[in-house]
């Protein structure tokens, strides 16, 4: 879900009144629904489904497929804001999981595909997330993964996909009005007090220490991708809380990470220092610039993170 711009959306189309076209797109034995209004022009439609294949490509990117068997994208129009080709969109945690995206009515598919939203509403469906509770841990991982999508097919450089992970953790230093207050606290309030940045990074930093930490303690055997993985051929068709997420995660891939680091990261009073992380992955900040290492250990498990491990063979 991504409440952080639609909040302040006036007068949206309401998708129940809306005539729709649909549309079937398979991928390795697996269905997505698209329903498209209507009120779209003939040539929008096209861009818009256009857009919606190479996005639904990007999300195979992490397990080699879709995480759901059959899942929904529907599209409505929005007047909303002439500059923001995706001003608004959610995730519906229904009996079949759907994305729904407002956007322009003018916009063309290259536009659509550099907006982070849809990657980001995308990555909400890595995990059989029940959709209300702990709002941090699934905000941060469609956080986490928005920007590793976009380096995977290849949208952005490695490069920037670091920068958009530093600038994002510096976005949440930044609401500093929070400090102090639990990560939990700030995410339980999140619609009545604010702090979007604060749990959006504050989560992300959870996801980063997760990779990084199963990559460098497994040598590389381990990384978050196959561990999310591990849980989808688990429980795909569940209603998990986090708690029993991050528990299924430590069960499924033996070890005891997710729900310590689940501990620490919610009850954390700012977002976490992160210069040790990137520093273990061969990254330095020179000011406010991140600086990628060439060689070392590090620096190989880290480009291993903006491509992908294993990837290649399966798609
Ligand atoms: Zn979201």
């Amino acid at each position: 879900m991504c409440s952080l711009l639609g909040l302040l959306l006036p007068a949206i189309a309401s998708p129940a009144d809306d005539a729709t076209t649909r549309h079937l797109i398979k991928r390795d034995g697996r269905n997505l629904e698209v329903f498209v209004s209507t009120q779209f022009k003939p040539s929008m439609r096209d861009n818009l489904l256009q857009w919606t294949e190479n996005i639904a490509d990007a999300l195979r990117q992490v397990y080699g497929h879709w995480p759901n068997r059959h899942w929904q994208i529907s599209i409505s129009p929005t007047a909303a804001s002439a500059s923001d080709p995706i001003p608004w969109a959610q995730v519906h945690r229904e009996e079949i999981d759907r994305v729904e995206f407002f956007t322009s009515s003018v916009a063309s598919t290259a536009e659509l595909e550099k907006a982070w939203t849809s990657y980001h509403e995308l990555a909400h469906l890595l995990i059989p997330y029940r959709g209300w509770g702990d709002a941090w841990f699934s905000e941060g991982l469609a956080s986490y993964y928005q920007n590793i999508l976009q380096a995977r097919i290849g949208l952005i450089s490695e490069q920037q996909m670091w920068q958009k992970l530093y600038d994002g953790f510096q976005r949440g230093l930044a609401e500093t009005q929070y400090d102090g207050q639990s990560l939990q606290t700030v995410s339980a309030g999140l619609r009545e007090n604010g702090g979007f940045m604060r749990v959006y990074w504050g989560g992300a930093w959870y996801f980063l220490a997760a990779d990084t930490r199963l990559r460098l303690q497994s040598g590389g055997r381990q990384n978050l991708d196959d561990a999310l993985k591990k849980l989808n051929e688990c429980c795909a068709q569940q209603r998990l809380s986090v708690k029993e997420i991050v528990s299924q995660l430590d069960r499924l891939n033996r070890v005891l990470l997710f729900r310590p680091l689940y501990e620490e990261v919610s009850t954390a009073t700012t977002v976490l220092p992160f210069d040790t992380i990137f520093a273990s992955m061969g990254i330095d900040i020179v000011e406010g610039e991140v600086r990628l290492q060439e060689k070392g250990p590090g620096a190989k498990l880290r480009r291993e993170i903006a491509s992908g491990v294993g990837l290649a063979a399966d798609l």
